[in-house]
């Protein structure tokens, strides 16, 4: 692979720069942090961090993600999802090329429920690409693993095929990520059948054949991984069905770690894991629970730090105004600083510091 000899363009990458930042990431033995965002406040921390550390990074968002970035408050959800999600990529597209790295623009978990979202998304993404000659994203998710395998994989087939032609790629869930990321899956672990939350090699097998004639894709498999941070010992993590899936598939069609392979639930996760399941092809590792964390982390200690700004617009014993205090940029600066900082640590634990193929 002669990855690092042709660098990529700064910015949104799609197509053929995406697959190139894929391979790169699998040759190079590291992944990239994505992280869901609900903002312009929280895009631009993470593309402040993706920066200083050198490193490329994936910004995506969730149904309830892209509604909060259109407005909360508009009556029809739908609508607000969609548009939410223009919004939000036309922003990265915007402004992440002066960051100088690359971005892969995606959006997260779309279950049966969320599928006219995502198709809505699509249909926005072809007008874009008429316009522009770029999709609106590099890639959709679709999670349909609470459904029967052959549904699940006919949806793909017939999505991956309307996002072949625009150079966007699609990722799929096979066997169930536990716990719950906003309000797509199952809160109660006790619920589920532990068998299911781990992924069969064959059930991989399956996708990359029927899959790999349409276009290019990503697979979120199941080792064991649970969405949010519960305490230590719920559930135990097995990266190496990710390397026997690999195997097995390698085995067929003679060609190396063959599968693209996503990392969901890395919030809170052992090093070590990490560390395993990137040897075996994870390209991706998702962190939203953490990130949430550490914005909310910056915005309580100012707001502590600086109780009277939030009470009175003029100190009650000193009488000085406190307008500089309780300016909105300080407190959401503090909480941007503060996810920048989470970020640094995400591109430290993936290994993709000073790796960034922009150039
Ligand atoms: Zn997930």
């Amino acid at each position: 692979m002669t990855v690092s000899s042709s660098k990529l363009k700064s910015g949104v990458v799609w197509g053929e720069s995406y697959q190139k930042l894929v391979a790169a990431c699998k040759a190079g033995g590291y992944a990239l942090p994505a992280v869901n965002v609900v903002g312009t406040n929280s895009v631009n921390a993470v593309l402040e961090s993706a920066a200083r550390n050198k490193s490329d990074v994936i910004i995506q968002l969730s149904g309830g993600g892209a509604q909060f970035f259109g407005g909360p408050s508009l009556a029809d959800g739908l609508q607000a999802k969609i548009l939410g999600a223009v919004s939000a990529a036309q922003h990265v597209h915007l402004m992440a090329e002066q960051y100088g790295v690359c971005v892969v623009l995606h959006t997260d978990h779309a279950n049966r429920g969320l599928l006219p979202w995502v198709e809505g998304l699509i249909a926005q993404g072809e007008t874009f690409f008429k316009k522009n000659g770029t999709p609106l994203f590099s890639s959709h998710m679709i999670d349909l693993s609470e459904e029967s395998l052959d549904t699940n994989l006919a949806e793909c087939s017939r999505i991956l095929a309307r996002l072949a032609p625009l150079g966007m790629s699609l990722e799929l869930e096979l066997g169930i990520t536990g716990g719950e990321e906003d309000g797509v899956g199952s809160e109660d672990l006790s619920e589920t059948d532990h068998s299911r939350l781990y992924t069969h090699p064959e059930d991989v097998l399956r996708a990359f054949d029927t899959l790999t004639p349409i276009g290019h894709f990503s697979v979120a498999a199941s080792f064991g991984n649970v969405h949010g941070v519960y305490a230590p010992g719920n559930v135990k993590l097995k990266p190496e069905i990710l390397k026997n899936s690999q195997d097995l598939i390698e085995s067929r069609h003679k060609k190396q770690k063959p599968v693209n392979f996503v990392f969901h639930g890395g919030s809170g996760s052992d090093k070590k894991d990490i560390a395993d399941a990137i040897t075996y092809g994870v390209f991706k590792m998702n962190i939203d629970t953490d990130t949430q964390f550490a914005f909310s982390q910056g915005v309580g200690a100012y707001v502590t730090q600086n109780p009277e700004a939030f009470r009175y617009q003029i100190h009650p014993e000193t009488h000085k105004p406190l307008k500089s205090l309780y300016d909105p940029r300080k407190w959401l600066r503090a909480g941007e600083k503060t996810l920048a900082t989470r970020m640094d640590e995400a591109f430290k634990d993936l290994g993709s510091v000073g790796k960034t193929q922009a150039g």
